[in-house]
């Protein structure tokens, strides 16, 4: 049973129905997907709004599909970790890792809004499905959709990661390098998409789409055993993830699923492509985009889509803004692997050393609840930190060669 009751302009409010299409044809805002917030509160008390799955699909009735879901079945529900070391270095005393470095299937929080997006394709009855992207999301739609049968293309900037390139490649997809910028990219996806009449999922599907990052904040707040942390530090590419994620809680408070504690959400980018950040720090009420210049290719828009939105949640939360220059990156993601074990992606780091700088300017008080959001695995990012590990030397197959190179070895 499906709680949508259609779309709506998050400017100027007029109400749309469900189809696809993601700007308002009054005053080209962004359109939202609205919900029967009644049924939705009777469904609550009466203890069946979640299903017993452990997916993403627990909080299948807090989305905005009309049927079941159709694709990423397995998608979400990833670990909250509560972090020991990491805590202690940065000095804090209650901290907790999303991560979603190991969501399914393809390693990133994309494969939440994907799972959404092309079961809702397949609903509205398309065929081919595309995407414009940053890597994350192509790996995601290219995987997803050979798994349900969808034939898919997925465009990117050339100058991408290998590995995002070769493993979108891998899944059957066909992979168009676009030699441009994300944001060029996307003004040519828009153009696909009216002109061939194909689903791009963050283009004329993105208001279903973006639904999906909601579930990154349910899954914190019932992980936590419906508590809301007080802090959460978000990465941020076109600024959806952060928008949602204080939207499912805010839901999840409304319903009364939650309690109604108050929480801030800390929005952070990479030095090299902050158009939001420098918003937030400007006080700036449009978003000025920038040639994005980082290591950070995921969070590489420059003129990212809900950027005035997430810097609306940012300072209506309480929360802030940082950023992180590259080599503060890479100190990023060693320091979450050496503390904690996990290997983060580029965007990672970014949450990691952005929160560090937070926490050491006060934004974000010591004694006081956090969450970092770990969005991708840094498998698919080794070329950004292949410069700061170090490998021993290699020796031949024997005990004498081990032992003389252990005696050589500075202790650790
Ligand atoms: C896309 C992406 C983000 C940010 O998502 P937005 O909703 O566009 O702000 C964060 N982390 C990773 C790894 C991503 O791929
Ligand atoms: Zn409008």
């Amino acid at each position: 049973m499906s709680f949508v009751s259609g779309l709506q302009c998050r400017e100027c409010k007029r109400k749309y129905p469900v189809r696809p299409g993601a700007a308002c044809e009054e005053c080209f805002g962004p359109l939202e997907v609205t919900y029967d917030i009644d049924g939705w509160k009777e469904a609550a008390r009466e203890g069946r709004l979640l299903e017993p799955v452990h997916s993403m699909w627990r909080y299948a009735r807090l989305l905005p599909l009309e049927g079941p879901p159709r694709v990423g079945l397995e998608t979400g529900w990833t670990p909250l970790v509560r972090s020991r070391k990491l805590a202690a270095t940065l000095g804090l005393k209650e901290l907790w890792l999303k991560n979603d470095a190991v969501n399914a299937p393809t390693l990133s929080f994309k494969d939440r809004v994907v799972s959404v997006a092309l079961s809702k394709a397949l609903e509205f009855g398309f065929t081919v499905v595309g995407c414009s992207s940053t890597g994350n999301l192509a790996n995601a739609v290219a995987a997803q959709a050979a798994a349900v049968g969808l034939k898919s293309y997925v465009l990117v900037p050339a100058d991408l990661e290998s590995e995002k390139l070769i493993a979108s490649a891998a899944y059957g997809a066909r992979l168009v390098r676009v030699l441009g910028n994300y944001d060029q990219v996307n003004r040519l996806c828009t153009e696909i998409a009216d002109g061939l009449g194909w689903a791009f999922v963050n283009v004329n599907l993105r208001p279903f789409y973006a639904e999906g990052s909601k579930t990154v904040g349910y899954e914190i707040v019932e992980q936590l055993g419906w508590r809301v942390p007080r802090h959460i530090v978000v990465p941020m590419a076109g600024g959806s993830l952060i928008t949602k994620i204080h939207k499912a809680i805010g839901e999840l408070q409304a319903l009364g699923l939650a309690e109604k504690a108050p929480f801030s959400v800390h929005g952070v980018q990479a030095e090299g492509c902050a158009p939001i950040v420098q918003a937030v720090r400007q006080g700036l009420d449009r978003i000025q985009p920038v040639k994005p210049r980082t290591i950070a290719k995921s969070l590489a828009i420059g003129n990212p889509a809900d950027g005035h939105f997430a810097r609306r949640t940012i300072l209506e939360s309480g929360g802030s803004a940082e950023s992180a220059t590259d080599p503060e990156i890479v100190e990023g993601i060693r320091l979450l692997a050496e503390t904690e074990g996990i290997l983060a992606e580029t965007a990672g780091g970014v949450t990691v050393a952005a929160a560090k700088k937070l926490i050491e300017r006060g934004a974000i008080p010591r004694d006081e609840s956090v969450v970092l959001c770990i969005t991708g695995n840094g498998l698919k990012t080794l070329d950004a930190i292949r410069g700061s590990v170090q490998f021993e030397q290699e020796i031949q197959p024997s005990f004498d060669a081990f032992l003389s190179l252990v005696e050589n070895l500075t202790p650790a």
